[in-house]
């Protein structure tokens, strides 16, 4: 049932095959994502028209399918089951509804909800997890923080180990949200994030020494060999009067450890005769520019939370949800 819509999946430049199928009636789609197996990683994702696709600062939907493609990527399969169920089985208007009672009261959208008459969450899971079944998995990762729904698909018959998706708020606005989720349905989420900021700053932090180091060190490699410098400016062993032409200019060069006195025609070592010279032709100071630029574009890449940084957390969380690390 796959075969007719199997093609090729591009997404931050990273190729993989897709497949998709209908969950139930109109329910949702399945994408199939390479070749799946048991416990491979899935999400189950309802449609949020804000957070998904007008990438709304009120919730963390779309983060959280950003970082489940991430995974499902970074793994090469997995399946994202898309399911029709907007404001949590509310529908659009009903979620407007229930945005529009939340601000005028100060409540959280759970709140006012249950003010409005709706169910603060009534979202089903049967139709997906028949799905899974029917594309040949009795056992998943599930990419949630939802104990709800772990539980709905194992009354379905499915083995679920769930991994946890814990998205770092990005505003106060979701902070409050994720807050809500966990004291009002029980999430899996940190009851305060500053841990998780903190680990998160070490990682981006991280990162930018890694590329502050790689561009200093390419850098003075470029340098160097842009400009090789004097030819020989140390001396070692005894060095001897070679010359005492007088009406010379003398030239004085500081050394590390001597004085030496040069011109053209003569060279006099004063003291001591086994030294290094020390040659500053401003490129010290070349470096000093480059690497604090470096550190600014290092650290402003980190704060923002480059692609290539996510990359490289999305490849920790893996190893973490293999139980690697
Ligand atoms: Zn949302």
């Amino acid at each position: 049932m796959l075969a007719d819509t199997t093609h090729v999946f591009t997404r931050r430049r990273r190729d993989i095959r897709l497949s998709v199928v209908e969950v139930g009636n109109n329910q949702g789609h399945a994408l199939v994502f390479g070749d799946i197996g048991n416990d491979c990683l899935v999400r189950v994702h309802s449609r949020c028209l804000y957070g998904d696709a007008l990438r709304s600062d009120d919730c963390d939907c779309g983060p959280e399918l950003d970082a489940s493609l991430d995974m499902i990527q970074a793994a090469g399969r997995g399946v994202l089951l898309y399911l029709e169920q907007e404001g949590r089985g509310a529908g659009l208007v009903g979620k407007a509804r229930g945005y529009r009672v939340s601000q005028l009261e100060h409540l959280d959208t759970f709140s006012s909800y249950r003010k409005l008459g709706f169910s603060p969450d009534s979202r089903t899971y049967g139709e997906a997890a028949r799905t899974l079944s029917a594309l040949g998995l009795t056992s998943i990762r599930l990419l949630t923080n939802n104990p709800d729904k772990v539980g709905a698909l194992e009354s379905e018959g499915l083995r679920v180990q769930s991994v946890p998706l814990h998205i770092l708020p990005p505003n106060r606005s979701v902070e409050r949200y994720l807050a809500a989720k966990r004291q009002q349905r029980g999430h899996s989420l940190p009851e305060n994030w500053r841990v998780h900021r903190l680990r998160y700053a070490l990682a981006m932090a991280t990162f930018a020494v890694i590329v502050i180091a790689m561009i200093t060190g390419l850098s003075a490699c470029a340098i160097d060999l842009a400009n090789p410098g004097p030819p020989d400016t140390s001396v070692s062993g005894h060095a001897e009067l070679l010359s005492t032409a007088s009406g010379q200019t003398d030239t004085d060069i500081n050394m590390v450890g001597a004085q030496f006195t040069w011109s053209p025609q003569k060279t006099r070592v004063l003291s001591p005769a086994n030294s290094h010279a020390s040659v500053d032709d401003g490129r010290t100071t070349v470096l000093v520019a480059i690497a604090a630029a470096a550190a600014a574009i290092g650290l402003a890449a980190g704060y923002c939370g480059s692609r290539a940084s996510r990359r490289v957390l999305t490849r920790i969380r893996l190893l973490r949800s293999n139980s690697l690390l």
